[in-house]
């Protein structure tokens, strides 16, 4: 079986440019952003480029992509112009991806700002009620934090809390990144007991998607700083030991190392191909 494998790439001169991009690097899924990722609005919408890739990616069996939300989206913040900014930008992102059928659009869920995780928790479910009362055929996903500041999801029992309050399932997921999982505490030399407990917590079913990521820091630090596959505190054997699980080997697998080009994506993708024989 070959696996879904790719990394995060710019938007450049379009989306059939990013998919002709995509398969040179050896990839067949990647990640990319709707928008500016510091804010902004939505490119102008080109029906025929988005048309020419959706064609693309059939033909050469893509998995499915997973978009991501801009890092200033904040649907947990406490300023009116930030609220509204996570409403414009998700619904503007969400009508661009039904152009590309079973796309996954990844979120990261929000930081409470000081007022408190539980109210965090209600304005991310609150906001995802919102966004998902509509017919969609994309999948929003929540993706696991590192925890850093006062991120909101960086343990399984916060996210599980936010799907069960939305109640929405043919809708919405979770993203796991390993880089965030770990400097969340969790021990992915245990990958096994790590499936074990997001099964228990969130429910198996609810993943859809793999950020790849190593780590600058030891588990538990709570930084968020990803790092270059095998270069970092998770190593090697816990990365492949991730992407070779029968548990996950049917998920797309993203990489958002901090490589400089693409050709460098390219090299660590056919390394985790290699390693894994796929
Ligand atoms: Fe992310
Ligand atoms: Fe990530
Ligand atoms: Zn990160």
């Amino acid at each position: 079986m070959k696996q879904y494998i790719g990394a995060h790439i710019s938007v450049g001169k379009g989306y059939e440019d990013m998919v002709d991009r995509a398969v040179a690097m050896g990839a067949n899924t990647f990640a990319f952003f709707l928008r500016n990722p510091r804010g902004g609005s939505a490119r102008a919408l080109d029906e025929d480029d988005l048309a020419k890739a959706y064609e693309k990616l059939k033909k050469h069996e893509f998995g499915p992509l997973v978009a991501h939300a801009p890092y200033t989206m904040n649907p947990a913040g406490n300023k009116e112009s930030v609220l509204a900014f996570a409403d414009i930008a998700m619904s503007e992102d969400l009508d661009r991806l039904e152009y590309l059928p079973d796309s996954y659009y990844n979120f990261h869920p929000g930081s409470h700002v000081g007022q408190g995780i539980e109210k965090g928790i209600t304005l991310i479910s609150e906001y995802l009620k919102r966004m998902l009362d509509r017919p969609l055929k994309s999948t929003v996903l929540l993706e696991t934090m590192a925890g850093k500041g006062t991120e909101v999801g960086s343990s399984f029992a916060e996210l599980a809390t936010i799907i069960k309050n939305v109640d929405r399932d043919e809708n919405l997921g979770v993203c796991l990144d390993t880089c965030h999982i770990h400097e969340a505490g969790y021990d992915l030399q245990d990958i096994d007991g790590v499936l074990q407990e997001f099964d228990a917590v969130i429910g198996l079913q609810y993943l859809k998607a793999i950020h790849l990521n190593d780590s600058k820091n030891p588990r538990g630090a709570r930084k968020d700083r990803h790092e270059l596959l095998g270069e970092g505190e998770i190593g090697w054997d816990s990365i492949i030991s991730v992407l070779t699980h029968p548990k996950l080997r049917h998920l797309p697998f993203v990489l958002e190392t901090p490589q400089k080009t693409e050709k460098g994506y390219g090299n660590e993708i056919a390394e985790l191909r290699k390693r894994s024989a796929n």
